[in-house]
């Protein structure tokens, strides 16, 4: 579904991301370790044209999205994203903050973007806060409805940037409790965490990045119990 060749991106001199080359197929939970500044981030938000690349190409379906940017808006719309602060709208409640995009940018009705939201708050366990603010729920309740959110847009791809890393430890637990049941249903996940225990257990691929470059792509027994590079068994040490 989603096929990089050869990305860069630099700020200024800096080369965050260099020569990357990185696919995820249909289906697939993809997690994406390494080191802080490794250029995780960078790398799902060249996939969303968040950020342009400088080089390389972005496959979507077989087609290059950096020479087809026509369709951007069209092509943002199939991968839905999760990022660590929530980015929830605080001055509408959580059916708000769910039915907003998809009657906006899908332009589905109010009665039909209604049920859609209510069908994934169900999911992810958050029905009842249905008129609650942002304000009034907890981190990981917070991210649990940008999970309902992202996911009533029905995209063919959610992208996740560290979702837990801003919740107080006994909130982790639950947000990746929806994340796991994400993908044993099937859908096509992009992972970024720190968290090692739950990318072994869920992932059928695990990339480590490494100052710009993917070092190690592999399954998580590949990756975590018979590394082949040196840096991998670095930063494995360090982070288990
Ligand atoms: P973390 O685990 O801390 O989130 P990361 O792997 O996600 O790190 P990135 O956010 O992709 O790392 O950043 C990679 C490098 O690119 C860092 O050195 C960062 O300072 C730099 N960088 C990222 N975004 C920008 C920007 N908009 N302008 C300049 N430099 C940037
Ligand atoms: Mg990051």
């Amino acid at each position: 579904i989603i096929d990089i060749k050869n990305l860069s991106k630099s700020f200024g001199s800096h080369e965050v991301l260099k020569d990357i080359n990185f696919s995820v197929k249909k289906g697939e939970v993809v997690t994406v370790i390494g080191s802080s500044g490794s250029g995780k981030s960078t790398l799902l938000r060249c996939l969303n044209l968040l950020e342009t690349p400088d080089g390389g190409e972005v496959n979507y379906d077989g087609k290059n999205i950096l020479t087809h940017m026509e369709n951007v808006n069209d092509y943002r719309t199939k991968l839905g994203m999760v990022f660590q602060q929530f980015n929830l709208f605080n001055n509408c409640n959580v059916l708000d903050n769910c039915i907003l995009g998809q009657m906006k940018v899908l332009k589905r009705s109010k009665d039909e973007a209604k049920k859609i939201a209510e069908e994934y708050l169900q999911v992810v366990g958050m029905s009842q806060y249905i008129n609650a603010r942002p304000a009034q729920l907890s981190g990981g309740q917070k991210q649990r409805v940008a999970i309902a959110r992202a996911l009533s847009m029905k995209p063919e791809a959610l992208l996740f940037d560290e979702p837990t890393s801003a919740l107080d430890p006994e909130m982790v637990g639950d947000v990746l409790q929806v994340m796991k049941k994400l993908a044993k249903d099937g859908s096509t996940m992009i992972i970024v965490t720190h968290e090692m225990e739950f990318a072994r257990e869920v992932s059928d691929r695990i990339v480590l990045m490494d100052k710009g470059i993917i070092v190690e792509d592999g399954t998580p027994d590949e990756v975590f119990n018979h590394p082949k590079h040196e840096r991998t068994k670095a930063f494995l040490k360090r982070a288990l």
